[in-house]
């Protein structure tokens, strides 16, 4: 007999409904400020956390809230163990909002509220998902585990903490309901590093730009000794180029021009799709004042993949290496790139570190990062993920994906990004008026329901 999953869900779709107004209505962005023991991301996080712990308790789960940092839920029994990685903590909601961040409203079928798609939504449709499975008795020969985090956003010391203090088993087969359909079965790894250069040039007084490296530069300053022409000069020079930039006196020194140029930001994963503000200056200065190193640094990091570099990686898989300017500045005559790098699966850091010094313009000191992810897309839990989205979603164009970014299954063995958000929707995690349509929530409970179900029949 062929199940019908959608059909399975549907008496709770009201009840997943409301509950996730009540779990929106909990604000909670980490907030040290209220950490103790027992609640080391604060109480907001906290409250969340309970929330999940006393809706898996009602409904007969096997509740472990691991020290405050995890909720955990577990039915069923088996040595094969499916896993749910969610996250129960959210952004802070910045920025205008139609509604209250925390009031959630539907309108048009759609709910507004900070972390309705991010994560608390897809974590609750996951919810929906076992229990629908539990209740009509499908949760047979292995144990489904939904482990809610409280620091997905800042860093992941709620996994970590699972994982390796509390040491905790990983699943089977995982997925984590923190990204996109249909899944990601790729991701970079990401590292960093800084590339210090020593400034030839006196009349260049100080450079600064960028706030994080995984960002690209979207304003960038430098204070310069003013010369005869040298406004004329820069003018004509970024008009050029065709970005936008001002010219001053520096209001607190003395025959200094602070000169300003803007870009465009990005995300550090894709930093073709910006306008590097700090690199565009750098590369000015350096044509300028005749220091050709310096000019062909920046060079090396406009073309983003590390090809000017000598840095080039890519992978079947996995893609093309990028490299990332996110901050610039000064300290003394060194010039400090801070520069987010992220590479396929066949990189070996240190190699990357040596080839970029064999150019000899400037010095990196070494390279850090974490391991690149990348299953294989013909495995069976991949293959059984893939299939369960396409054939209860009828979509069957969209490709499975790798990505340059980050989630949650990079913490977690065995575990893939799965959904919740769906091909062809406006993405509006972490921005004012984040929302869920109420179709896509409830058709990820159904599609969830189906992968849970059918990684359940895989063979360990
Ligand atoms: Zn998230």
């Amino acid at each position: 007999m062929k199940l019908d999953f959608k059909k399975l869900v549907k008496p709770y779709e009201k009840e997943s409904v409301s509950k996730l107004q009540e779990y929106i209505k909990i604000d909670s962005v980490n907030d040290m400020s209220t950490a103790k023991e027992g609640q080391p991301f604060g109480e907001g996080v906290k409250n969340a956390l309970d929330y999940m712990a006393k809706l898996g308790k009602e409904e007969g789960f096997e509740v472990d809230t691991c020290e405050g940092y995890c909720t955990e839920l577990t039915y069923g029994t088996g040595d094969k163990m499916i896993g749910i990685f969610a996250h129960a903590d959210v952004v802070p909601a910045t920025g205008e909002w139609k509604y209250g961040p925390f009031e959630p409203v539907i309108e048009d079928d759609v709910m507004y509220g900070r972390g309705t798609s991010d994560d608390k939504g897809p974590g609750l449709a996951a919810f929906y998902a076992v229990k629908a499975l539990k209740d009509n008795g499908l949760i047979d020969g292995y144990k489904v585990r939904l482990v809610y985090g409280g620091d997905e956003e800042l860093g992941g010391r709620c996994l970590e903490h699972y994982f390796h203090v509390l040491n905790k088993p990983s699943p089977t087969y995982g997925f984590t309901p923190d990204a996109e359909f249909p899944l990601i079965y790729g991701e970079k790894g990401i590292g960093g590093y800084i590339h210090e250069y020593e400034l030839k040039n006196d009349n260049i007084i100080s450079l600064n730009g960028g706030t994080a490296a995984n960002i690209v530069i979207d304003e960038a300053t430098a204070l310069v000794k003013k010369e005869k022409d040298l406004d004329r000069q820069i003018a004509s020079y970024f008009k050029l180029i065709g970005v936008n930039f001002t010219i001053k006196e520096s209001p607190e020194l003395k025959d200094v021009l602070e000169v300003k140029v803007f870009g465009k930001a990005a995300h550090g994963s894709t930093p073709e799709y910006g306008i590097n503000a700090g690199l565009l200056l750098i590369k000015f200065l350096g044509h300028h004042y005749g220091d050709d190193a310096l000019e062909k640094l920046s060079d090396n990091y406009i073309e983003p993949t590390g090809k000017k570099l000598g840095a080039y990686y890519e992978s079947e898989f996995l893609h093309n290496s990028t490299y990332n300017v996110g901050i610039i500045k000064t300290e003394g005559r060194t010039l400090k790139l801070t520069v987010n790098f992220r590479y396929p699966e066949n990189v070996d850091l240190d190699d990357a570190c040596r080839k970029i010094n064999a150019q000899n313009i400037g010095k990196v000191e070494s390279i850090k990062g974490g391991k690149p992810l990348l299953f294989d897309p013909k495995s069976p839990m991949v293959t059984t993920l893939l299939k369960a989205y396409q054939e209860e979603s009828g979509d069957y164009e969209t490709p499975a994906m790798t990505i340059g970014g980050g989630t949650y299954a990079k913490e977690c063995e065995n575990t893939i990004a799965f959904g919740s958000h769906f091909p062809g929707r406006a993405d509006n995690i972490h921005s004012p008026n984040e929302n869920i349509h109420l179709e896509d929530y409830l058709s990820s409970q159904y599609i969830y329901a189906r992968a849970i179900y059918d990684l359940g029949k895989l063979e360990k």
